[in-house]
């Protein structure tokens, strides 16, 4: 078919719209979606015209484009990076028993703030504070958006108007331009540093404290390690001078752990040495939803509870339900969630499942470091195994559904096997057959 003027060739939109197909996706999805669709399949084709290239099943160009309009813009992506908790990737999958939580709460009414017992107004944050008070031992807890909301909130309740003294040394930036200093401006404090880069000193600290001075502040370094010539004071140290001079010491841990994790510092230990308050994500190492815990003396967490602030920082009852999921399997001894199962995983074994996906598509085992992500051991090397295969594969696996996302290193497409399921495995090698 090659007519004088192939533009003309083309149907009109309402044409196109009519055809028996496109008017059934129109009942069903609605003729707004449908017309958008259409349009937009028209005009590629055009393009497509006009450079010489023939117009194609416009039916089926107009059916492409609905679909992925109609493809849900947050998605799953298979993480073949090796890095366990990728901020980018949505950190911590969630256990199955948190994602229970979240249905059942969230397809109905709940107690949110419903007191069944009393038959009186409750409090949402009564339905974690006990698990949070078990799992570190401190005397009360409370839940926020995250964690940066949980250091936000702690300085605008303790220090709005006077003074936090940090050392230089964890005066750090998270991650995306969002820096430490910058948060504690909003809180309404002011900031006092104290100390050098790499050596800030009990002193230090004395010596910065006046009629002001509200905190002590600690800010856990997360993504980044000092080595050598270095040193910072205790936790008890800090905590006892403190309470000298009358003030808080408020521990921000970054990721922070429930249980043991390599050398990242737990909330009960922080808790322990002294902390007045603790603060801690809780979609980092914990494993959970994305929430920031505030943990320690009743007194404080109450006045945290009480800021006008936590109105605007609290969680929904869907974070609060897959927290408290969450936070039910630590205090069942249990470490069946996703995060610490691939950072416990022996390198045998990830290096059994990287075999099997490089037997399915004809790749190569490499030798890889994982890492944990999320500004938690940073410098911690985990041995890990990925599937080497050929570059040419890095973007079309990224624009699958579900996209595999991998390492691309040296001209090669890396996928690391510590981060993808046994399952995933087949859908990454059928995802390969497909792109080849
Ligand atoms: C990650 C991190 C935060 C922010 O936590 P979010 O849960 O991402 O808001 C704050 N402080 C430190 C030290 C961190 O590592």
């Amino acid at each position: 078919m090659a007519p004088a003027n192939p533009l003309r060739d083309l149907p009109s939109v309402d044409e196109l719209l009519g055809r028996e197909e496109l008017a059934e996706l129109a009942a069903r999805h609605g003729r707004p979606l449908v017309l958008g669709a259409v349009r937009t399949a028209l005009a590629r084709a055009r393009e497509d015209v006009k450079a010489g290239f023939p117009q194609g099943d416009l039916v089926e160009r107009a059916a492409a484009e609905l679909e992925r309009l109609l493809r849900p813009s947050l998605r799953r992506v298979l993480n073949a990076t090796g890095v366990v908790v990728h901020t980018n990737l949505g950190r911590a999958p969630l256990p199955e028993a948190a994602l229970e939580r979240v249905r059942e709460v969230g397809a109905g009414y709940s107690n949110l703030e419903y007191d069944t017992a009393a038959g009186l107004r409750g409090s949402r944050q009564d339905h974690v504070a006990g698990l949070l008070r078990e799992l570190t031992g401190a005397e009360a807890g409370l839940a926020v958006n995250n964690n940066a909301a949980a250091v936000l909130l702690a300085l605008a309740a303790l220090a709005e108007g006077r003074e936090v003294v940090v050392s230089r040394g964890e005066l750090i930036e998270i991650g995306d331009g969002f820096r430490i200093p910058d948060v504690l401006a909003r809180s309404g404090a002011t900031l006092v540093e104290v100390g050098t880069t790499n050596r800030t000193r009990l002193g230090d600290y004395e010596r910065a404290i006046g009629e002001r001075t509200a905190v002590l502040l600690r800010v856990h370094q997360s993504n980044f390690r000092m080595v050598g010539f270095t040193e910072q004071p205790r936790v008890g140290d800090l905590a006892r001078l403190a309470e000298r001079h009358g003030l808080a010491l408020v521990d921000d841990l970054g990721s922070g752990a429930l249980v043991e994790t390599a050398d990242e510092p737990t909330a009960r230990s922080s808790v322990e040495g002294g902390a007045h308050l603790v603060t801690f994500s809780g979609d980092k190492l914990l494993g959970g939803p994305q929430a920031g815990l505030v943990v320690g003396r009743a007194e404080l967490v109450e006045l945290l509870r009480r800021h006008p602030l936590q109105r605007a920082l609290r969680p929904d009852k869907l974070t609060l339900a897959a927290l408290e999921g969450t936070l039910a399997l630590y205090r069942a001894g249990s470490r069946d969630l996703p995060v610490l199962r691939m950072l416990d995983e022996s390198p045998e074994s990830v290096r059994a499942r990287a075999e099997r996906l490089a037997a399915l598509t004809g790749g190569l085992v490499e030798r890889t470091v994982a890492r944990t992500g999320g500004g938690a051991l940073p410098v911690a090397e985990i041995e890990s195994y990925a599937c080497e295969l050929e570059f040419a594969l890095a973007e079309p696996l990224r624009h699958g559904d579900p996209a595999i996302v991998g390492i691309v290193r040296d001209n090669r497409l890396l996928l690391d096997c510590r981060t993808l399921s046994d399952a995933e495995i087949d859908e990454v090698a059928e995802a390969v057959r497909r792109c080849r």
